[in-house]
């Protein structure tokens, strides 16, 4: 039987619990936990850094795309996870030290933060002072002031988190309280190890192109003054097998940066891929200069967003597209064959919705612009609202509705669905950022 994306992310977070509900038990409990405060905040110290640990390396494991889209194709609530973690797995680790500095009473500020290296004890606690010092610079730039740091500043500082799980790792077997004493505790330090290395070969192993595909970029063309329509062709005969909606990671060199594009459409016969990309920021632009036979790695495909159109076909649905989110749609708009499909498509002008036409002569009058700066054209006018689903559809609460688009428009569109009483099972979103 196929097991639904929902019941994978709750058998991944039973996972999870299930590893970290026997860390109570991997340091000592005694009668002296009850009445001594020092002995107290040694365990907890203890339980706390395997704690952080055993989130951290779950973090890690999470972000590592190339094996996790092997068995979960919702990237989008996985790398939410992983977000999470990072978020609040992390304070855990913060909280480390500062049981032990209390259990041995020593300042909570020097012992946490200030390193030492007077002896070879001492320079073991450094390593987990780095540790943390990587944790907290990822933390403070990922969790607290992430919308004050531009995409890329932000992106290479978060390449530090790399370091902090080997440092904490290094420190536990010399200095680690119940390390020496405890199964439990050798047992977790042993599998974390080991967990760690693995996932890091394989992201080493897909940096080098393991699982990606080559491609050549066989043409390029604007289809407004803000949107390419790119067309690569496979370099070797292994083809990529996707459903519609699906989205892929595209790379300009071995070492570069992968960004996701949605699938604008296969041609099964020739393996041919299509994409339609805005000219954005910097990769979009420098991909816009890319000349006819530029190889173009691809790997993927992942994501689920309208797969349940797969499932029913028959199906009455909206689609919400603004902008460039029109991708993910126009296949299905194109080739399916439910009884009844509709598109709204929110744009500035007319000029700047991408495949407007042959999207309005497949679908007549189920195609309703919405143009925010278009006084002049024949279409609705302002932002996407409650009014207009009820000015169209026969009755708002007969159709699956999938929405793709700038962030803005996409919650004030489920809002007015939610106004409109449609339930929320029957709206389904597609985030254009992670
Ligand atoms: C599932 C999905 C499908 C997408 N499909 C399309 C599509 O079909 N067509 C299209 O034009 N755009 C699509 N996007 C958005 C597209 O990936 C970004 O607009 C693009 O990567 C930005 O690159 P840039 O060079 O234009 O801007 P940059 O200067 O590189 O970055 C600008 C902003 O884009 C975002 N961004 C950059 N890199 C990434 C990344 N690797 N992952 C997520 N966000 C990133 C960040 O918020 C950043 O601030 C999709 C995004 C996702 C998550």
């Amino acid at each position: 039987m196929k097991m639904t994306e929902q019941n994978k992310y709750r058998l991944l977070i039973g996972l999870i619990v299930l590893t970290i509900l026997p860390l109570p038990f991997t340091s000592q409990i005694s009668m002296q936990l009850f009445t001594s405060a020092p002995s107290l905040m040694l365990y907890a110290s203890s339980v706390l850094g395997y704690l952080g640990i055993v989130l951290l390396l779950w973090m890690y494991v999470l972000g590592t795309k190339s094996v996790i889209g092997l068995y979960f194709r919702d990237m989008a609530s996985v790398m939410k996870l992983h977000k999470w973690l990072g978020t609040y797995g992390v304070v855990f680790i913060f909280a480390h030290p500062i049981a032990a500095a209390l259990a041995y009473g020593q300042n909570v500020i020097l012992y946490t933060f200030v390193p030492n290296l007077s002896t070879s004890y001492e320079i073991y606690v450094t390593w987990g002072r780095f540790a943390l010092y990587a944790l907290l610079i990822v933390w403070l730039t990922s969790a607290i002031v992430r919308g004050a740091i531009v995409y890329r500043p932000w992106k290479y500082i978060h390449y530090v988190a790399y370091l902090a799980l080997p440092f904490a790792l290094i420190h536990i077997p010399t200095i680690g309280t119940a390390f020496g004493s405890e199964k439990g505790a050798k047992f977790y330090f042993f599998v974390a190890t080991i967990v760690w290395v693995v996932f890091s070969l394989l992201r080493f192993r897909h940096l080098f192109m393991k699982g990606k595909l080559s491609y050549s970029i066989k043409s390029q063309q604007a289809a407004t003054d803000e949107i390419m329509y790119l067309t690569l062709t496979p370099n070797q005969p292994e083809r990529m097998s996707h459903f519609r909606g699906q989205f892929l990671y595209l790379q300009m060199n071995l070492l570069g940066e992968g960004h996701p594009f949605s699938i604008l459409q296969q041609d099964q016969a020739n393996g041919q891929l299509t994409v339609a990309y805005k000219k954005f920021g910097r990769f979009t632009k420098k991909l816009s200069r890319q000349p006819a036979g530029t190889t173009i790695f691809v790997d993927g495909p992942y994501g689920v967003f309208t797969e349940e159109l797969v499932d029913y076909p028959a199906t009455p649905v909206v689609y919400v597209a603004g902008g460039i989110g029109i991708t993910p749609f126009v296949d299905h708009i194109l080739t399916d064959t439910a009884e009844e499909q509709w598109l709204f498509y929110a744009n500035r002008t007319n000029a700047s919705g991408a495949f407007a036409g042959t999207l309005q002569a497949k679908l007549g009058d189920h195609f309703v612009p919405v143009l925010s700066n278009d006084a002049s054209a024949q279409a609705e006018h302002g932002y996407m609202r409650a009014e207009l689903f009820t000015k169209y559809l026969r009755d708002p609460h007969a159709y699956h509705y999938f929405l793709c688009g700038p962030a803005k428009m996409m919650e004030v569109t489920v809002l007015a669905l939610l106004e409109l009483n449609v339930p929320a099972e029957q709206i389904h979103t597609e985030e254009f950022t992670y």
